[in-house]
């Protein structure tokens, strides 16, 4: 399917630095749906993901200050709040600019699941931070009695619980999805799907599928939805131009246009950080080699221009 799909960094959402105000979360949608609002009226089908790290941090936080007279909610739970509260954002910033543009299409969100395996090694290795910085004394209580994973990054403040981050397999909505599109409805609608990597769940043996403590990585699963819905373009934006070579140190250099070998060569030089940059450049890949014709890295203000192939890192 002639199509582009978007993928929403946690920078598009919620500035660094800033205070994690709902009013500032409107405030930086708002600067960026006349930019999505183009793209709608330049491509053909538009699909739109996002990150959802800071979301859910503050959940989590405010679950924990609750904990006196409310049960916590478990990590599934908090992702599909943050799908709701951000696809909620999206449709009520991007749906003016889009009929101030004459776009006749409508934003619809759509809560995500996406299917991992419970035998997936990551479940015995957890590798992602999340939520807040705790001191040495918390950790140790955290650990022994909710049985946490933590680590130590006392360089930016303490310790974090870290929880794993398994492969995507399945995007459980993904046929529907299609099968909306496949009937023309993609001139109509613009899906907002799998925020925050969707909600990982496993199937049980008795067939039913239960979420699971766990984060998802969003670019890993924007792959797997471009790739679900056949579309042609996948961008990942987020808050730096594209990827570059020697990233923060002298002689960096960043890439525009890359051929797929170029690209996967500086991967496994190890020029893309783990957790950031990397998975970027694993999702694109495995986009190309599933059938994908254009991948690209951008920020918000470039990805007018790198849809048209003029800036960002563009690969096919
Ligand atoms: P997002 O929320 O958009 O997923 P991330 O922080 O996960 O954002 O990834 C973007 C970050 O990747 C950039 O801000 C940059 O600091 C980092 N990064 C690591 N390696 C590179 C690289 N080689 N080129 C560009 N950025 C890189
Ligand atoms: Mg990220």
């Amino acid at each position: 399917m002639a199509g582009t799909l978007i993928a929403l960094g946690g920078n598009a959402l919620q500035r660094a630095g800033g205070s994690g105000s709902w009013k500032e979360a409107r405030a930086s949608l708002r600067a960026v749906a006349p930019v999505l609002a183009e793209a709608a009226q330049t491509s053909g089908t538009l699909v739109l993901t996002h990150g959802n790290g800071p979301q859910v941090g503050a959940l989590l936080r405010q679950n924990e200050l609750a904990a006196d007279e409310l049960p916590g909610l478990p990590l599934d739970v908090l992702g599909a709040e943050t799908q709701g509260q951000i696809g909620y954002l999206i449709q009520s910033e991007l749906t003016p600019m889009l009929r101030r543009r004459r776009v006749g299409r409508s934003v619809l969100t759509v809560i995500s699941r996406t299917e991992v395996r419970a035998n997936d090694p990551a479940f015995l290795h957890p590798t992602k931070p999340i939520g807040r910085y705790y001191s040495e004394a918390e950790s140790r209580l955290l650990r022994k009695k909710l049985g946490w994973s933590m680590v130590d990054d006392r360089v930016r403040g303490g310790w974090r619980r870290l929880v794993p981050s398994p492969r995507p397999v399945r995007w459980l909505e993904g046929p529907l999805v299609r099968g909306l599109l496949d009937t023309g409805a993609g001139g109509r609608w613009i899906p907002v799907v799998a925020g925050g990597g969707g909600i990982p769940v496993v199937r049980r043996p008795s067939g039913a599928y239960e979420g699971v403590e766990a984060v998802v990585d969003k670019d890993l699963a924007a792959a797997l939805v471009a790739r679900e819905l056949g579309l042609e373009t996948m961008a990942i934006v987020t808050d730096v131009p594209g990827a570059a070579l020697s990233f923060g140190r002298s002689g960096e250099r960043w890439l525009g246009e890359v051929s797929r070998q170029e690209l996967a060569n500086y991967r496994s030089r190890g020029e893309f950080a783990e957790g950031s940059m990397e998975p970027k450049v694993d999702a694109g890949l495995a986009f190309l080699s599933g059938g994908g014709r254009h991948f690209l890295i951008c920020d918000i203000p470039s990805l007018p221009r790198a849809l048209r192939g003029e800036a960002g890192t563009r690969v096919g």
